[in-house]
């Protein structure tokens, strides 16, 4: 018998061969058009749309923020509403800023050797994925973490098994995890670009890159403060983890000298780093935002706010050191700032003004990030 299925077998035809659409190319963001990208941390206190409003206020086109409490655990209803997560990412457009960093948890510990902080450290961390991810966020920056006793090579292996776990089933969509490097206070993993490489070696499934701040690096030995220091740091940089990874600068002056491995940030210029320092850190070639650099390299601040509209001042600072004028800038609110003065004092805090002026122990406010 004939085979029934021959006579409507279909004939050959080369048009119908299955060809795959190309991928099209995704347009890069706005932000990577090779504009230089300043912003500063801006704080989510009342409602994290607000932070948007305020970086803007502030006269960035990029910022950094928290997604929840940096100094707590995070206790149930640590995701971000979607409704909320929408609103921010719509206002985020219309406010055209980017990239969006966001800032982990300081608690968050991957290295720990004890094993309960090490769980709680690894379920924080999947946390700050998810809600950076939700948020739209470009880049989530991370302490690697401190040794508390262990081996370094074992803590830098921990880290990079966490950050895996961490990260492990989920959609990044994007997202990129940057390390950033430390002043080595402590035990902390990461005063040395070596250890920032180490890491990176060992997450090489995960989309990774680095996040520099100035000050660590300065507080860490690095000196950045001469031309030759700067190209021996930069040199240093490229040899290890690759200047292309470095996709984020912090921006911060030093409150304590080169070496120190205290981390204290200072206003702009105004600390042990120097105007004229950042004037060649912002406009180095291989350290801006163009095509010797990186397009899209973002330059946060993370500098103190002793009176109000210091964190408006800074970023203007920053400004005037690309060679970015008031009319070309992102226009800031005049007198604007996230501190508002101080009206009337509370008595308790009164009280322990007067407590402390006794005892003639009033600090400086630290700032750490
Ligand atoms: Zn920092
Ligand atoms: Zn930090």
């Amino acid at each position: 018998m004939a085979n029934p299925l021959k006579s409507i077998e279909p004939a050959y035809d080369v048009s119908d061969e299955y060809r795959p659409e190309p991928e099209p190319n995704p347009e890069p963001p706005a932000w990577q058009d090779g504009s230089f990208r300043i912003g500063i941390h801006t704080s989510i206190a009342g409602d994290i749309t607000g932070a948007l409003d305020t970086a803007a206020k502030l006269g960035s086109n990029a910022l950094q923020i928290f997604s929840a409490s940096p100094r707590m655990w995070p206790r149930g209803g640590i995701r971000l509403a979607e409704a909320d997560a929408a609103r921010f990412r719509a206002r985020r457009s219309e406010w055209g800023l980017g990239p969006l960093v966001v800032h982990d948890n300081y608690l968050i510990n991957l290295a720990s050797p004890d094993r309960v902080m090490r769980a709680r450290s690894i379920q924080a961390f999947h946390d700050e994925l998810v809600r950076a991810v939700s948020l739209g966020a470009d880049f989530l920056v991370a302490h690697p973490g401190a040794c508390l006793g262990s081996e370094k090579s074992q803590a830098i292996a921990e880290i990079a098994q966490g950050m895996r776990q961490a990260a492990r089933g989920m959609k990044l969509s994007g997202l990129r995890i940057l390390v950033e490097n430390t002043s080595g206070m402590g035990s902390a993993v990461g005063a040395r670009f070596e250890e920032l490489r180490a890491i990176l070696d060992a997450t090489t499934d995960l989309p990774m890159g680095v996040c520099l701040d100035t000050a660590h690096t300065f507080e860490a030995g690095y000196d950045i403060t001469t031309e030759e220091g700067l190209a021996r740091t930069l040199d240093e940089v490229e040899r290890t983890v690759g200047l292309d990874r470095v996709c984020v600068l912090h921006v911060n002056d030093s409150k304590t000298p080169l070496g120190s491995r205290v981390d204290r940030h200072e206003h702009i210029g105004y600390g042990k780093i120097g105007l004229k320092a950042f004037g060649r850190i912002l406009n180095h070639p291989q350290l801006g935002p163009g095509l010797q650099g990186l397009p899209g390299r973002a330059f946060i601040l993370e500098t103190p706010i002793d009176r109000p509209g210091d964190d408006r001042r800074n970023v203007r600072a920053v400004w005037d050191l690309v060679g970015v004028d008031l009319k070309q800038a992102p226009k800031a609110d005049a007198g604007f700032s996230m501190v508002r003065k101080k009206t009337k004092s509370s008595p308790r805090r009164t009280r322990r003004k007067k407590e402390k002026a006794k005892k003639g122990t009033v600090k400086a406010r630290k700032t750490k990030r």
